[in-house]
């Protein structure tokens, strides 16, 4: 099992991977990481979490000593006080959470986790994607493939997703797609990928999980024309890490904005200021785990409790309760999922 499995945390962030049963697939050959460039993604700018007030959170009886972020409490009558969380975008297929996803789901549900939306990166990864959603009830997720994935589309890969999405209700989006000029210069080829899974989002009436680095330019034109033509999925700029002019023009097209751990990096400014300005109304919390771990967490394995970290780096950028924004992202990520009410 250890020769299908290779892992190189945190330098490159490059995992790869492989299931141990058929169908066997190789994983995303792609990274997640340093949205922010090299510089910012040194792990030599670990600080301390964003200054919390936990106390408001903290039973009278609870010791002198509360932590410094809830993200790092876990007294049991604490977590009754979490607010609801929604995980918008996880990986937790892949291999590297063989060993203790019980633990894994634990420490999600004591961290307030009650839905999570799993993202798809090449077909082959369905039916296990498929298997984790029978065991655990609060997972939905895409289907989809990665833009850095090229060597997985098929020219069937569009009836492959589209039959998957209409044989589960719990596919309620088509991703994670989208364009990576990154780590590759290969556009055309991207594009080729991208506008066939668009469509799908469109014909099934379905939200897109897109997957934008390096990339706002030819992605915006893309859905400019899509938008023009009046077939433009809505969807959501999954980890985002564009500029703020960037965001406000993908705000226009009625995409999310989703807030992964990059938000907690010290040197990703423009990201701190998407959090201050996105309306209430349009943005998402999420790991992208195993990639992307918060501080102070920052370069381990990311799981989906961590994004309690998220929430609080995004409610003190915006001045505002992790309480209210746990209640907002929530709010924002049922409405786009179209999430059943009796999950969060
Ligand atoms: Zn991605
Ligand atoms: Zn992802």
């Amino acid at each position: 099992m250890a020769e299908h499995f290779r892992q190189r945390l945190p330098n490159s962030m490059s995992v790869t991977l492989a299931m141990s049963a058929e169908p066997q697939f190789t994983g995303p050959q792609f990274t997640e990481t340093q949205l922010m460039g090299p510089a910012a993604d040194s792990t030599s700018e670990l600080s301390s979490p964003p200054a919390l007030d936990p106390l408001t959170s903290v039973p009278a009886n609870a010791p002198a000593h509360a932590p410094s972020s809830l993200s790092e409490a876990a007294p049991a009558l604490e977590r009754q006080r979490l607010p609801p969380l929604v995980d918008s975008h996880c990986h937790i297929v892949f291999r590297n959470f063989d060993d203790d996803l019980d633990a894994v789901c634990d420490r999600w549900r004591q961290a307030g986790v009650r839905a999570l939306v799993h993202a798809c990166v090449e077909p082959a990864e369905i039916p296990a994607i498929r298997a984790l959603a029978d065991r655990f009830p609060e997972l939905r997720y895409a289907v989809g493939v990665h833009p850095l994935d090229t060597g997985h589309w098929l020219s069937d890969t569009p009836s492959v997703l589209r039959e998957a999405a209409l044989a589960d209700d719990r596919v309620v989006a088509i991703g994670e797609l989208g364009l990576d000029l990154f780590r590759q210069s290969n556009l055309e080829e991207q594009l080729q990928m991208l506008r066939p899974q668009l469509d799908l989002a469109s014909e099934l009436d379905l939200p897109v999980i897109i997957h934008c680095r390096d990339a706002a330019e030819p992605m915006l034109v893309e859905l400019r024309s899509r938008a023009a033509a009046g077939r433009c999925p809505t969807g959501v700029m999954h980890c985002w890490g564009g500029t703020p002019a960037e965001m406000e023009a993908f705000l226009e097209l009625g995409m999310f904005i989703s807030f992964s751990g990059t938000v907690t990096f010290p040197k990703a400014e423009d990201t701190h200021q998407c959090a201050r300005q996105v309306p209430a109304d349009r943005y998402l919390v999420e790991t992208d785990c195993p990639f992307l771990a918060p501080v102070p967490r920052r370069g381990k394995r990311n799981e989906p409790a961590y994004v309690l970290s998220v929430a609080e780096r995004v409610a003190a950028l915006r001045g505002e309760s992790l309480e209210q924004v746990a209640r907002t992202s929530t709010a924002n990520a049922q409405r786009l999922f179209r999430l059943p009410g009796d999950l969060v």
